[in-house]
Formats: C-alpha cells, sequence, structure tokens
C-alpha cells in the first residue's frame, strides 16, 4: 500500500522532469498531509520518514520541488515561508492575527478571476497573491 502511494508521487516527480529521490518523494508526501507547514516541520516529517538529512537538502528538495509546481511556497508577511501541497488553483489564505492559523479559501468568485488584472502592465501574469487577515472564530470568541 505504501510502496504504491510511494511509487505514484515517484512517477509525479519524474512527469515534472525530476530526479527521484527518498528525500523528495518524503517530502512531497510530508507537504500533502500538512495544511500549511513551515520548513522546520517539513524537515522533521521528512526524517521521520527517511531518517537523518540535512537541512540543506531538504531546502533544496523544497526549492526544486517549489519550482517545478508540486508545492506552493505561501508567505504571509510577518511569518516564516509556508509549504503547502494544494498547488494550481490560485487559492487565497485566511491569517489569524492573533494565533498564525493559516487556512484555505476559494478565489473570491469563479476560476481565478484575481488572475485578471485591471492594468496587466503587459505581463504574463500566473500567479495573484492574496491574504485575507482577521481573527479565527476560536480568537475571536475568546473571552
Ligand atoms: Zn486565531
Ligand atoms: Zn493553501
Amino acid at each position: 500500500m505504501n510502496a504504491f502511494r510511494a511509487s505514484s508521487v515517484a512517477e509525479e516527480l519524474r512527469g515534472a522532469g525530476l530526479r527521484v529521490t527518498a528525500a523528495r518523494v518524503a517530502l512531497l508526501e510530508t507537504v500533502r498531509e500538512g495544511g500549511h507547514l513551515d520548513a522546520e516541520v517539513i524537515t522533521s516529517g521528512v526524517r521521520e520518514r527517511v531518517g537523518h538529512i540535512s537541512r540543506q537538502a531538504v531546502y533544496e528538495a523544497l526549492n526544486a520541488l517549489t519550482a517545478a509546481g508540486l508545492v506552493r511556497r505561501v508567505e504571509p508577511p510577518g511569518s516564516p515561508a509556508l509549504y503547502e501541497g494544494r498547488v494550481g488553483d490560485n487559492h487565497h489564505h485566511l491569517v489569524c492575527r492573533s494565533c498564525g492559523v493559516v487556512v484555505d479559501v476559494d478565489c473570491a468568485v469563479g476560476h481565478a478571476p484575481c488572475l485578471t488584472a485591471s492594468d496587466g502592465r503587459g505581463f504574463s501574469i500566473d500567479e495573484a497573491e492574496v491574504v485575507y487577515w482577521g481573527l479565527c472564530p476560536d480568537c475571536s470568541s475568546a473571552p
């Protein structure tokens, strides 16, 4: 069962033109199981799967997978970069000012309308980063 899952992840890596390594497979699995994880949490997830691996190797794999579009990097201002496995749909994020929880939210209306800038200035736009800030339900109901 695990072997099947691992090999399909390997297929995806190959399909994205990446060399398949145990670290990259473990990293993609870790990111997909989590919601929005920072590099520290990802490093421990990868180590749980493949044993010791240097931080440098994890960062290298993160960069390669992000560049290949298998992992998305989210950078809420004031927070460390977070990585997630939900890619390609230009969804946005809700961030709680109090506890820092990050939640996915679909595009405001229809399919990626935020990509249609009122004036694109000739850019070929492929991503619109929108962060909604506020208080999560837990924090807003706290006394
Ligand atoms: Zn909160
Ligand atoms: Zn997300």
